[in-house]
């Protein structure tokens, strides 16, 4: 498991730690690009997603939370203080649990290029939710800007 603090260690005096969003794009969407030339569409899903799920993990094991509830409540305030979006739990089952990610870090305002790409964000959603329930589930992203959906989701098969 990676050490993410080294990664969050920012020094710059001048420029701060805030990026535009334009060039987040530019780097996450290149990168995935890059990847997918290589490594084929499959092994370009799995390395996004295994990146967004170890991230889950640590942000997860930050927040706690005594109840799913609670824990939850922590995430969802997570995820717009960091302005990834805003998370939208829409239902909660014992064996399904639905999300959908408003203004999306990745995909919000694109335009339909037929296909749905935040697998990263996917993955995201799986790393919390496995803390928290403490066994593995698969998550998959059921709707994306960049399918035209008007809205990004992540629904989590536990
Ligand atoms: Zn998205």
């Amino acid at each position: 498991m990676e050490d993410i603090e080294k990664y969050w260690s920012i020094h710059r005096p001048k420029l701060g730690d805030q990026v535009p969003l334009s060039i987040f794009r530019a780097f996450r969407h290149f990168s995935a690009g890059y990847v997918e030339d290589l490594m084929g569409e499959k092994g370009s899903i799995t390395v996004f997603y295994n990146a967004g799920r170890t991230l889950g993990a640590e942000v997860g094991k930050r927040l706690g939370g005594n109840s799913l509830d609670e824990y939850l409540n922590k995430v969802v305030n997570f995820v717009e203080e960091q302005r990834i979006g805003i998370l939208v739990p829409v239902s909660l089952g014992q064996d399904l649990m639905v999300f959908q990610l408003e203004e999306c870090i990745t995909c919000a305002g694109m335009p339909n290029i037929g296909r749905r790409i935040c697998h990263f964000e996917a993955g995201l959603v799986a790393g919390i939710v496995e803390h928290i329930l403490g066994r593995r589930v698969v998550a998959k992203e059921t709707k994306c800007n960049a399918m035209g959906e008007g809205v990004c989701e992540v629904s989590v098969r536990v």
